[in-house]
This record gives C-alpha cells, sequence and structure tokens, in this order.
C-alpha cells in the first residue's frame, strides 16, 4: 500500500484536504512551499503572498477625526 506523502494533505474523516496550494504555473502536481506570509514554488520561482486571513484594519483608519 502507497503511503501518502506526509505535510501535503490531511485527513479529517473520509475527506482528502489539501493543505498546500498547487503552483498556477506549473499546475497541479507541484506544490507550492508554505513560507510565514507567503508561499513559493520551488520548481519555477513562482511566489504569491498570502491574503487568505485579513489583517486587522490600520488603527489610523478608525480613530480618525476623533477630538
Ligand atoms: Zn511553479
Amino acid at each position: 500500500m502507497a503511503k501518502a506523502r506526509v505535510g501535503l494533505y490531511s485527513t479529517k474523516g473520509d475527506a482528502l484536504t489539501r493543505t498546500h496550494k498547487f503552483c498556477p504555473k506549473c499546475g497541479p502536481g507541484t506544490f507550492l512551499a508554505e513560507h510565514g506570509n507567503r508561499r513559493s514554488c520551488g520548481r519555477c520561482g513562482y511566489s504569491e503572498s498570502k491574503a487568505a486571513s485579513p489583517a486587522p484594519a490600520p488603527v489610523a483608519a478608525k480613530a480618525k477625526g476623533k477630538s
């Protein structure tokens, strides 16, 4: 029995969930490496920033004009 590559997938019940994104240039099969705030492809050099989790709004935008 072939063993799944640990780390690239996570199993929850019967569902198989991708934990890594595929490279949009290299296509399915090539995963992007996970970094702190970005992902990169070690094959073609593609990189993208993580924007999945919206950052809190800057304080300046909220506390404007308060006197
Ligand atoms: Zn790539």
